[in-house]
């Protein structure tokens, strides 16, 4: 048992009425009926008392102890903090508190941190998805990032990518998005490619090495998910793309090379010509492109750092932006699907 067991920080506890809760949210930890003895003992869990001292003061001390520890809610005052770069704490302080809240063994709230920074993550396509998620990204603290585009930034893009600014109006979307990056955080390292996406080998030829990729390319629209699938077999990285248009957001389904479903698997891709060559005007609201940038960066870190499972590993995750609706649905491995033969996949 822990030496001097205490309520993780990060938690806040609230007493309303007699209900005593600790944390946020649905599934917050709820005592009621709570007593002067329980409110006590609560407060008696500040890191600064023995596992002994509090077990002779309650006689339900270690029971309760027990019951608090099986929710994760307490972390031993008595082991040093991991140490960890004086500039990532100071600098990403609050979100190594939220990683906080899922230590348990094997999983260090600043080693996660450090993992991040530590990581390369690849962007496949700086349009309104991309250039969300590369600001994420960067918020995060991903210490590498690579993206790829061939386009400029327009007005009509402003609404939907708005990381971009005025001024980069007519600049080439990579070196806008570098702009960005560099002025908001200086000690990421950027390798943005002006290029069209036309291969398999295109895409694998700028993903190689990273840790994770994402495909938020959408033309020539289904043959990029083909090239960015493949190349993300042939390296072996795991992926997921992001799409919003007209009332459908989407997240996933995110893939582990041979582990989990990929997109082939899936029985998308390829596609008649006639869809191929079909046009429309896309519907896209910046918010809902916002919306599942920010989802699958989360995701993305859950994997990474292991904080916890990603919930679209397998799965697609569908939002229905009108009723503003949430919908898994989960997918299976094809059994002939080239994902199986990695090792001797053919270009395209
Ligand atoms: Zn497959």
């Amino acid at each position: 048992m822990m030496k001097k067991p205490g309520i993780k920080s990060e938690y806040i506890c609230i007493l309303q009425g007699n209900i005593l809760s600790i944390g946020r949210g649905t599934d917050k930890f709820k005592i009621e009926d709570v007593n002067d003895e329980i409110i006590n003992f609560i407060e008696m869990l500040d890191g600064e008392h023995t596992y002994e001292d509090i077990c002779n003061k309650f006689p339900l001390g270690k029971k309760w102890l027990q019951q608090l520890d099986e929710f994760d809610l307490l972390r031993d005052f008595d082991v040093p903090k991991t140490p960890i770069d004086p500039y990532l704490l100071k600098r990403w302080d609050r979100q190594i508190n939220y990683f906080a809240l899922f230590e348990r063994e094997g999983f260090n709230a600043r080693k996660a941190q450090e993992k991040l920074k530590n990581s390369t993550v690849a962007v496949v396509g700086i349009g309104a998805g991309g250039s969300s998620l590369i600001s994420l990204l960067s918020a995060a603290g991903i210490g590498n990032i690579v993206g790829m585009d061939f386009d400029t930034v327009e007005e009509v893009n402003l609404p939907s990518q708005i990381f971009f600014k005025e001024s980069d109006i007519g600049d080439l979307k990579v070196k806008a998005i570098k702009k960005h990056i560099t002025s908001f955080n200086s000690s990421v390292n950027c390798e943005f490619y002006n290029k069209r996406v036309e291969s398999t080998e295109d895409v694998y030829e700028i993903i190689k090495g990273a840790d994770f990729v994402f495909d938020a390319i959408d033309e020539p629209l289904y043959y990029s998910a083909l090239w960015v699938t493949r190349a993300c077999l042939k390296a072996n990285i795991p992926y997921v793309s992001i799409g919003s248009s007209d009332k459908a957001s989407r997240v996933g389904p995110m893939v582990i090379p041979g582990k989990t479903p990929c997109y082939e698997c899936l029985g998308l891709l390829p596609i008649d010509k006639f869809f191929y060559e079909h046009k429309y005007d896309a519907a896209i609201m910046g918010a809902n492109v916002l919306m599942v940038a920010s989802i699958a960066v989360h995701e993305m870190i859950k994997l990474l750092t292991g904080f916890a499972t990603p919930s679209v590993l397998g799965k697609t995750l569908h939002i229905n932006t009108e009723k503003m609706a949430f919908d898994y649905i989960e997918h299976a491995i094809k059994p002939d699907c080239i994902c199986h033969s990695l090792i001797t996949y053919e270009h395209a």
